[in-house]
């Protein structure tokens, strides 16, 4: 096999890994989550050595910039996906509004417009503290056209809820804006076509914190092909936000017993933002 497709297809394999599609990082809960139950006995492994958390600076190579898909400019030290720079620049005077205007009624930019019932834009405050980005809707979200309302977004809400906010203080989106069939990952090109929207929306929002929901969004926005259990709970400067990424709450359903590592990296934020967890 040629060199670069090696590596490209031992990225994918990577980031599969990290979506629950192969062997799980489990580490031992070492508290109560606060929502749900965290499975028993679940088999401990070692968690993986902290990586030094890279610094995402402001600085990247320009580059002409179409309208409808700028992108936003960040450098990391992890290994990068080879292909164009995701990251270029800041657009003047955007709204969210623009936005979802830029995205057009029926955009039809990438192959998932094939399979989808709504583009599921974003939900929540457009000046949030805190944003949550997920991988892309699926089923309940298309047909509702709101991010995160199927099972792992009953799991979000309770997630929030248990920080002491409620979903509509915070803003929730997701990389791609179309289901991708069968709930498949998104493909990198979905990825690439789409992603400029959401750092378009983290521009506008300008939030304190961004929680990565999984590794698609987080290695979206750093950059990267590492596997999330490698930073998840660091933190990370995002173009001027803290940027965490921790592990996605359709993870969590499968693996109950990862919430107690979500709670911990949760209760980061919540320091951040001089949350007090919600009285039970
Ligand atoms: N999973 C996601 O990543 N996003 C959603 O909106 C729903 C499920």
């Amino acid at each position: 096999m040629e060199p670069s497709r090696s590596a490209q297809l031992e990225a994918w394999l990577r980031y599969a890994d990290e979506l629950g599609l192969g062997p799980f990082d489990l580490s031992r809960p070492s508290e109560q989550a606060p929502w749900g139950s965290p499975g028993a006995g679940t088999p401990v492994e070692a968690p993986a050595p902290p990586v030094p958390p890279p610094s995402v600076g402001e600085k990247a190579p320009r580059a002409p910039v179409p309208p409808a898909s700028p992108r936003a400019v960040v450098s990391a030290l992890f290994p990068v996906v080879s292909g164009p720079s995701l990251f270029e620049e800041r657009v003047d005077n955007d709204t969210l509004e623009r936005i979802r205007s830029d995205i057009g009624p029926g955009c039809t930019r990438c192959k998932l417009h094939r399979g989808r019932k709504n583009i599921v834009f974003g939900v929540g405050d457009s000046k949030a503290e805190l944003v949550f980005v997920g991988e892309g809707p699926g089923h309940e979200e298309d047909l509702q056209a709101e991010p995160f309302v199927g099972r792992a977004g009953k799991l979000l809400t309770q997630m929030i809820e248990a920080m002491g906010l409620r979903r509509p203080d915070v803003y929730i989106c997701n990389v791609v804006k179309c289901r991708p069939p069968e709930n498949r990952l998104p493909e990198k090109d979905e990825i690439a076509t789409c992603s400029p929207y959401l750092i378009r929306q983290l521009d506008v929002i300008k939030p304190k914190v961004i929680c990565c929901l999984g590794a698609c969004s987080a290695q979206t926005l750093l950059n990267t092909t590492q596997g999330i259990s490698r930073y998840r709970g660091e933190w990370f400067d995002y173009r001027g936000a803290k940027l965490m990424a921790t592990y996605h709450p359709a993870y969590l359903l499968r693996n109950p017993a990862a919430k107690s590592e979500v709670w911990k990296d949760l209760q980061k934020i919540m320091a951040v933002l001089g949350l007090q967890p919600k009285r039970r």
